[in-house]
């Protein structure tokens, strides 16, 4: 049997392994080091704020942000019905009740959602940028600014997006970011916190090595709980290589995106990525709904695509029926949550992925059309 097309696969520019030699032999290999220097000041360079943190990966980063937010029991965290799940076990861990908001029209949470759901408890608003698409975070902003609330963006899965021109990650009070294999940026493992804000850097700093005493004498004293969540200096050599291809890693995305949308656009039952003006699509996947005119729905299409060969994966599952989810939360409806859940699948789209392949996919995905 021949290996599937896989819906992903990190992409190596070339020199991340010289890079990563200089580290070895300098002697540089644990959580100190220059590459980490460089990475961290690079990369909040390239998001366009004053501060980066590295992290061990984008859920220690999830987190460490939301660790420096102080929540406490019984707060309230607004989240969407529709994301990943790494946020949702963040505002869990630090003890206080996500509150689930469904989905817009750009497969984010609903702005006027979060109107709706804040409560005298809320304290903070997590915003995840999904499969590429930026969420209406001006206008998440300004709600939070006129309620008092902070924001964190979760950005992993949309570095180097843009609204109205100016960079996912720094609309927020603390924004994250993932270097996970699947990510348009690479570490292996591997995350970051961006802030603007001097105190909340500081505090990130502390937290994410244990929070150690500030000199010799108070070093193994700790007046506040920290993590091990420290990125290799191993893991920035390759960071470093991986953020000087950004832009060309992006455009490759979105060539990919755009060749899929040009041969999907009339096959009816298919509903094409979001691409919003205002906030154009960075497409990390590309993701398609199954609706019902297509004659077959999402999970018989995934497995007939596997069959040909093609590996495929299927959208999120809403957080108001996950099992770890608490009842408290819990409000509303969530209609466009449900369905994204049912209806969506990624396909195929790494870089170097050739034009006959992503022919090959979208060729067999129209064929299945009942
Ligand atoms: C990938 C991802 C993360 C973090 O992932 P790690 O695998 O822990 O680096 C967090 N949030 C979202 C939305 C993600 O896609």
């Amino acid at each position: 049997m021949t290996a599937l097309v896989p819906v992903s696969r990190p992409y190596i520019w070339g020199e991340e392994k010289a890079r990563l030699c200089e580290a070895i032999d300098a002697g540089w290999v644990s959580s100190r080091g220059p590459f980490l220097d460089q990475f961290e000041k690079r990369f909040a360079e390239k998001i366009g704020v004053g501060y980066a943190v590295a992290t061990s990966s984008g859920t220690a980063a999830i987190h460490l942000a939301l660790s420096v937010l102080d929540l406490q029991r019984h707060d309230e965290v607004i989240v969407p019905d529709f994301t990943m799940i790494s946020p949702v076990l963040a505002v869990l861990a630090c003890g206080a009740i996500p509150v689930p908001v469904d989905a817009d029209e750009t497969w984010n949470i609903d702005p006027d959602g979060i109107e709706r759901a804040i409560t005298e408890k809320t304290r903070a608003i997590v915003v995840v940028h999904t499969y590429g698409h930026p969420a209406r975070i001006d206008r998440i902003v300004a709600i939070a600014r006129r309620n008092k609330l902070r924001v964190v963006e979760d950005a992993a899965e949309a570095l180097g997006a843009r609204v109205f021109g100016r960079a996912v990650g720094s609309f927020g009070d603390l924004a994250i970011f993932s270097f996970y294999a699947n990510k348009v940026l690479t570490t292996g493992e591997g995350g970051m916190v961006v802030t603007e804000d001097p105190r909340l850097y500081e505090r990130l700093r502390a937290k994410r090595n244990l929070c150690f005493g500030a000199d010799e004498e108070t070093r193994f004293v700790h007046n506040e709980i920290g993590f091990n969540y420290r990125m290799t200096n191993l893991q920035a050599a390759m960071g470093v290589v991986q953020l000087q291809h950004l832009d060309e890693a992006i455009e490759a995305k979105i060539a990919i995106a755009l060749e899929y949308n040009a041969l999907l656009a009339n096959v009816s039952g298919i509903t094409t990525p979001p691409n919003f003006a205002w906030g154009p699509n960075v497409f990390w996947v590309y993701a398609v709904l199954v609706e019902d005119e297509f004659g077959l729905d999402r999970k018989t299409v995934q497995s007939e695509l596997k069959r040909n060969g093609i590996e495929t994966r299927r959208f999120f599952y809403p957080l108001h029926r996950q099992p770890i989810m608490p009842s408290a939360g819990i409000r509303e409806a969530f209609p466009k949550s449900v369905s994204l859940s049912e209806r969506g699948l990624y396909l195929p789209s790494f870089i170097g992925m050739g034009s006959s392949t992503i022919k090959q996919v979208a060729g067999c995905l129209t064929a299945l059309r009942a």
